[in-house]
């Protein structure tokens, strides 16, 4: 019998048999993965290898044969002590993802996506990519041993580019913003075939993400924070942990998430999210020309962004829109109190966490889950300005022991 049962219209709830199909024919909504119920307790996943595909009943892979693995995910869930003192919290937590295979969390998704086109023998593998997914999917595709090409916007950080076309990639760089490079990823992988991760694989490639739920999870030894801080792009990836955290509450793993807090957070300069939830509207006017540090957020026309917008109804939601100085200022923290350095998009998570509990949204006790989802390595350039410089000096004790102090 196979594991997946259906893929589910999540407007109009038409189901389809599983295959490569990702938009529903009536409506045009995306498809969901419903799984033929499974026998799950607490010791299911204990002993297993430490990484998301220890998930695997909840992953839509039939054949584990086909499982790509890069031993991606189980990263820690570091408890933020210093960082809470800081802003005057007593039970907070980071979800390091920095510290992923390839350096985010995109690393989920993209394994489960290149896993499943191998299920479905495809030939040729990419994504359209802020730059994260770029070097998750080369990665993956390397491991593979698939052709992989990238569209990504020209203007993205020349590590992420460089990390990508090091596995191997063909770069597409589109002189334009995400959303033009997604349009034409979206054509081309129709016409010639392409497994689109993000595309035409999104409703495999976006279970990925549910593991960020699960692994929290069972890192809390089963118990439900109080606040989850999610960076948002598209939204598939908030989205993905809300149906991560449902799944496990389905399966009495857990007790009731419905006081459970979800904050979205963008960087101002490409908040379209942040900007509908504030004005209470049900309407999400896409950012034309993006203008963030958070370049990896920088989504003008977010796919999932109407259900971001339902999930945060849904999970008393919080929405944060911090400037380039608020992620820069928060990016130099999180590295200085807790030894973790993230990109601007965990910047964004963090500086979002500092505003809730300025203006009180977040209580002294609460248990709070901060996902910091890539690693400051591969955007140096956002912080060489702030930083100070470094003075260069002959080897000479005499002179050296001066600037001790
Ligand atoms: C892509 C990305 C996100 C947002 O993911 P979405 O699923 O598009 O919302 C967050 N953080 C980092 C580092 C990313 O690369
Ligand atoms: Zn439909």
């Amino acid at each position: 019998m196979s594991k997946i049962r259906v893929l589910r219209c999540r407007e109009c709830k038409r189901e389809y048999e599983p295959s490569m199909r990702y938009i529903c024919e009536d409506c045009f909504g995306p498809l969901d993965v419903i799984y033929t119920s499974t026998k799950i307790n607490r010791n299911t996943f204990a002993n297993r290898e430490k990484n998301y595909w220890r998930y695997i009943e909840l992953l839509p892979i039939e054949n584990n044969s086909n499982i790509v693995n890069l031993n991606a995910g189980f990263t820690p869930l570091h408890k933020a002590d210093r960082l809470g003192e800081v802003l005057g919290l007593k039970n907070l937590y980071i979800k390091n993802d920095s510290v992923n295979t390839s350096f985010s969390f995109k690393d989920r998704p993209a394994g489960v996506a290149i896993s499943k086109a191998k299920e479905f023998r495809l030939k040729h593998v990419g994504c359209a990519s802020t730059g994260n997914l770029a070097s998750a999917t080369a990665a993956h595709a390397a491991k593979a041993n698939l052709p992989c090409y990238i569209f990504a916007p020209s203007n993205i950080e020349e590590a992420k580019i460089a990390q990508a076309l090091a596995y191997g990639a063909h770069f597409i760089a589109i002189n334009g913003t995400y959303d033009d490079a997604n349009r034409v990823a979206a054509q081309i992988g129709d016409t010639k075939g392409i497994g689109i991760v993000n595309i035409n694989m999104r409703p495999y490639y976006v279970e990925g993400s549910k593991t960020l739920a699960f692994e929290v999870i069972e890192q809390l030894s089963y118990q439900v924070p109080d606040h989850l801080i999610i960076p948002v792009a598209s939204g598939a990836m908030l989205n993905a942990i809300c149906k991560g955290f449902e799944e496990f509450q389905e399966l009495g793993l857990i007790d009731d998430i419905s006081n459970m807090h979800i904050t979205a957070a963008q960087g101002k300069g490409c908040a379209p999210v942040v900007d509908a939830y504030k004005k209470k509207s049900d309407e999400i006017v896409p950012v034309e020309h993006p203008n963030t540090i958070a370049k990896s957020l920088a989504i003008g026309e977010p796919g999932d962004g109407l259900y971001v917008l339902r999930r945060l109804k849904q999970f008393n939601g919080f929405a944060e829109d911090p400037d380039d100085n608020e992620i820069i200022d928060a990016i130099l923290l999180l590295a200085k109190t807790e030894g973790i350095f993230t990109e601007p998009a965990g910047g964004v998570s963090i500086a979002s966490l500092k505003r809730l509990v300025e203006n009180g949204s977040i209580d002294k006790d609460q248990m709070v889950v901060c996902y910091v989802t890539g690693n400051g390595l591969k955007t140096v350039e956002a912080i060489t300005h702030i930083i100070p410089k470094v003075n260069i000096v002959k080897p000479d004790i005499e002179v050296i022991v001066n600037m001790i102090r």
